[in-house]
């Protein structure tokens, strides 16, 4: 059966190298959304609390209730209100004036802030409001956060955006004493801001990613990190034969055997998360074969008749072939195919 590897060493690894640069563990609240970018959230969430990290971010309350009895806190950055009990260590970001209103008094939150680039959060001007609302209905402010749209490119939108961030994050530590406020974290970073700056400032962490399963978009201009891919994909056989000299395999009879050959399926497919190839521009192996013909849903060729095959350990390639990015080949993996620790 089709599994995927995660390598803890390399995992670890990464998160040496973030914490190094965040200024220690308590620094980095872990982003393991989407099923921990394809890699098995409880699996993931495990390793990065044995580590020694105290915070995750995820997508939704599922994901954070399935995790929370893991750190000390669990943020939600893309969920509806909801009046649902929450475990005590989730909180909720939220995105708009609208947000705050319809969430039920008590609940504990991140304040999103817009810094830029217009995806969410409140405008600067709205912080007095936004304030004033999460006193007036008793919302417990655990943080402020921001997300930056291009930290990865050759630009100052970093620091355009960074800077914004400064001036709201003063707007609300000027009003601290006025709504007694208790300690709020302040944070923007994620992988790639990390990786790009000299200091987090006072920010209180920062919310690494992608860095963390070994990649970056990072401009190569900006920095170089030596991260190391934490998950490999394999396929096994499921069957061999031998394709006669003429003879086509798979759909639309893209591949033709120039010879006799001994051929093999393996199963994976597009139906496991997979990008579907066409078989016109074979897709490379780890092991630097390449496929044969069209992939189906469940099943893809290669010559030979190895029992097992590693599709890939660096997404990259693969990122550049699809016209996507790493974060995309790993995320889309599906979440029922095993995951064995190496
Ligand atoms: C996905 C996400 C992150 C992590 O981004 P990476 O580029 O993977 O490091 C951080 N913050 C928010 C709000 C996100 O949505």
């Amino acid at each position: 059966m089709a599994f995927i590897t995660i390598n803890k060493a390399h995992f670890f690894h990464n998160l040496d190298l973030l914490s190094a640069r965040a200024g220690g563990k308590t620094k980095l609240m872990a982003v393991l959304k989407d099923n921990a970018y394809g890699h098995d959230l409880r699996l993931m969430a495990e390793l990065a609390s044995e580590y020694g990290l105290l915070r995750a971010a995820v997508k939704n309350i599922e994901e954070a209730e399935s995790i929370a009895d893991l750190f000390e806190e669990v943020l939600v950055l893309v969920d509806h209100p909801t009046s649902r009990k929450l475990s005590p260590s989730i909180s909720l970001a939220a995105h708009s004036l609208e947000a705050l209103q319809a969430l039920p008094t008590g609940t504990s939150i991140h304040l999103s802030l817009d810094t830029g680039m217009h995806r969410n959060g409140i405008k600067e001007e709205q912080i007095e409001e936004a304030l004033a609302l999460i006193h007036a209905k008793k919302l417990q402010l655990k943080g402020v956060f921001t997300h930056f749209r291009g930290a990865d490119e050759f630009s100052s939108e970093f620091f355009w955006q960074r800077a914004n961030f400064e001036r709201g994050k003063k707007r609300i530590k000027a009003l601290e004493a006025h709504y007694s406020l208790p300690h709020i974290a302040f944070h923007c970073c994620n992988s790639a801001g990390l990786l790009r700056t000299y200091s987090l400032g006072d920010d209180d962490y920062a919310r690494p990613g992608i860095a963390m399963y070994g990649y970056t978009t990072l401009n190569p201009l900006i920095a170089t990190y030596d991260l190391k891919p934490v998950l490999s994909l394999w396929a096994e056989k499921l069957s061999t034969r031998v394709l006669k000299k003429g003879e086509r395999v798979g759909y639309g009879s893209v591949y033709e055997a120039h010879e006799d050959e001994i051929i093999s399926t393996y199963d994976i497919g597009y139906g496991d998360g997979f990008f579907r190839f066409d078989g016109f521009k074979p897709v490379k192996m780890a092991d630097g074969s390449f496929t044969k013909g069209r992939m189906s849903m469940d099943s893809f060729c290669l010559g030979g008749d190895a029992q097992k095959v590693c599709m890939f350990d660096d997404a990259n390639p693969l990122a550049e072939q699809f016209n996507t990015i790493s974060y995309e080949i790993i995320t889309k993996l599906y979440p029922a195919l095993k995951h064995v620790i190496i």
